[in-house]
C-alpha cells in the first residue's frame, strides 16, 4: 500500500479498519487535560475491557449470595471455573484444550515447568536463553541451575546477536546446538523477545533442539495474544505466559501454562498440590497424590476467581475477533509506523526490531538520551523506556488506531 504521512490518511485507514469499534470496548486512560493518552504500552499492561467489570461483579454478587456454596451454585461455579478459560486459551496458543491451564503467576509457572523439564545430569546440564531475556527469566534459570548444584558459569549459555546486529539468528542457535547439543538439557526462549520484539522461529528451534534430545520451552509473555501460535503442532514441550500484557486481564492477574500432551502420562517429577489431584476424589483428601492426566495436573492451588473472571472477560473479546484478524491489523499498524518513522530525517533513532515481529517496535535512541522519551511522555504518549537506550512502542490491534500511530510519530518528529 502507498502510505502517506498525514493525519487525513491515518483517519482514512481507521475508517476502513474492521476492528475499529473495539476501541470503544476499552477504557483508554485520559491525560490531565481530558484528552485520551496515546497508549502504546499494551506490551507491559494491556488496557481494561469495559466488560471486565460485568464479569467480576457476577462473582462478587455470587460470593455475597452463596458464600462457600458458590463453589457449586454460583452462575459460573468456582470449582471448575478455570475450565471456562481452556477453550479460548487453546485457540490463542494453538493447543489442545487438555494442554493449557490458567494458574499461578508467570515466574512461578516457569519454575514449576523447570521442576519437571530441567533434569540436569553431569553430562547434560546446560540451559540456553537469550542474553537479553527478561531479567526474571534469567533469575529463574540461574536459580534452578544452582539449586541442582551446578554453576551458572558452566551451565548457562546466553545467546547474543552478532556484532552490529540486534536480532538473534536461528542459524547461530543451530550452531550452538550442533556444537554443544549433547550437554544441553533445556532451551528456554521468550517467544517474542521483550527487548527487541524479535519473534523466534518456534518450529525450527523446537525441532533442532529435540533432535538432539533437548527439551524446548518458551516464555510467551510477549507472544500470547500478539502473534499466531501453534504450540501443539510445533511439538513445543512446554510454555508459560502471563495474562496482563496483550491479554488485558489486569495487573498481576493469573498466568497460564502449556504442557504438550505427549507429557501428560509421563512420570516427570513435579511439585504437587491438591488442585492438580484427580477431580474425582480431590475432596476426599486421599493420602496419595494422583495427578490429573492433563496440563491441569500441574496446578497447585485453587485459583483467584476474581482474576479468572477478568481473564474470561478479556478472552471473550479474543474469541469474537480471532487471532487472524488481530494479526492482520497488527501487521498494518506496525507497517504504517515503520513507514512514518522511516520518513523522519534523523540519525538519532534506529529501529532494532527485525521483520519477524509482533506489534512491538523497539526504537534505539542514540547515546541513550532518555530526555527524548521524557518529552514524548509529557506530550501524552504512554510507551516505555528500557535501559540502556530503547523506547518500546506497541500499537495493539484491539484498541489502538492508525491515528494513534500517526499522532505518536508526529510528537516524536516534533521532539526530535
Ligand atoms: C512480564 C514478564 C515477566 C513478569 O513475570 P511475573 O512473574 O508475571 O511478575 C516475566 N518474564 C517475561 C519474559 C516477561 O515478559
Amino acid at each position: 500500500m502507498n502510505y502517506k504521512n498525514t493525519l487525513e490518511f491515518a483517519l482514512e485507514l481507521d475508517a476502513n479498519d474492521e476492528l475499529q469499534h473495539y476501541r470503544n470496548e476499552f477504557h483508554i486512560p485520559l491525560q490531565k487535560n481530558g484528552e485520551e493518552h496515546i497508549y502504546l504500552c499494551g506490551n507491559s499492561l494491556g488496557l481494561q475491557a469495559k466488560r471486565t467489570a460485568v464479569f467480576i461483579n457476577q462473582e462478587l454478587a455470587d460470593w455475597a449470595t452463596f458464600g462457600v456454596e458458590g463453589h457449586f451454585h454460583a452462575k459460573n461455579p468456582w470449582m471448575p471455573y478455570h475450565e471456562f478459560l481452556t477453550e479460548s486459551y487453546s485457540k490463542i496458543v494453538g493447543a489442545k484444550q487438555s494442554e493449557v491451564i490458567a494458574m499461578n503467576t508467570l515466574t512461578v509457572n516457569l519454575h514449576l515447568m523447570m521442576v519437571s523439564f530441567y533434569q540436569p545430569t553431569e553430562k547434560r546440564h546446560k540451559i540456553i536463553i537469550e542474553a537479553d531475556a527478561f531479567p526474571s527469566d534469567i533469575y529463574a534459570v540461574e536459580s534452578q541451575i544452582k539449586y541442582h548444584g551446578y554453576s551458572v558459569e558452566d551451565s548457562l549459555i546466553k545467546l547474543t546477536p552478532r556484532g552490529g546486529e540486534s536480532a538473534i539468528r536461528t542459524e547461530d542457535i543451530e550452531a550452538i546446538i550442533e556444537r554443544e547439543g549433547d550437554e544441553i538439557a533445556l532451551i528456554i526462549l521468550g517467544g517474542v523477545n521483550y527487548y527487541t520484539g524479535q519473534v523466534f522461529d518456534f518450529e525450527t528451534i523446537t525441532k533442532l533442539g529435540q533432535d538432539k534430545g533437548i527439551v524446548v520451552g518458551f516464555d510467551l509473555a510477549h507472544a500470547a495474544g500478539n502473534v499466531k501460535l501453534d504450540l501443539h503442532n510445533w511439538e513445543v514441550d512446554f510454555a508459560v505466559w502471563c495474562s496482563y500484557k496483550y491479554l488485558n486481564s489486569g495487573p498481576g492477574s493469573v498466568a497460564a501454562a502449556f504442557v504438550h500432551e505427549k507429557h501428560h502420562h509421563s512420570n516427570l517429577p513435579r511439585f504437587a498440590g491438591w488442585w492438580g489431584h484427580n477431580k474425582e476424589d480431590r475432596f476426599e483428601m486421599p493420602d496419595e497424590f494422583s495427578p490429573i492426566k492433563s496440563a491441569e495436573g500441574w496446578q497447585l492451588s485453587n485459583p483467584s476467581i476474581l482474576s479468572l473472571a477478568a481473564i474470561r472477560a478479556s478472552l471473550s473479546v479474543f474469541d469474537e475477533v480471532g487471532m487472524d484478524k488481530l494479526v492482520r491489523k497488527s501487521k498494518q499498524l506496525t507497517d504504517y509506523l515503520l513507514f512514518l518513522l522511516d520518513s523522519i530525517e534523523t540519525d538519532r533513532i534506529e529501529i532494532i526490531t527485525p521483520k519477524e515481529r509482533g506489534c512491538q517496535i523497539s526504537i534505539r535512541v542514540k547515546n541513550g538520551n532518555k530526555e527524548l522519551f521524557d518529552k514524548i511522555t509529557e506530550k501524552g504518549v504512554i510507551a516505555d523506556w528500557r535501559d540502556p537506550d530503547v523506547i518500546r512502542v506497541a500499537p495493539v490491534p484491539l484498541y489502538n488506531s492508525f491515528s494513534d500511530v500517526f499522532n505518536f510519530y508526529n510528537i516524536l518528529k516534533t521532539v526530535l
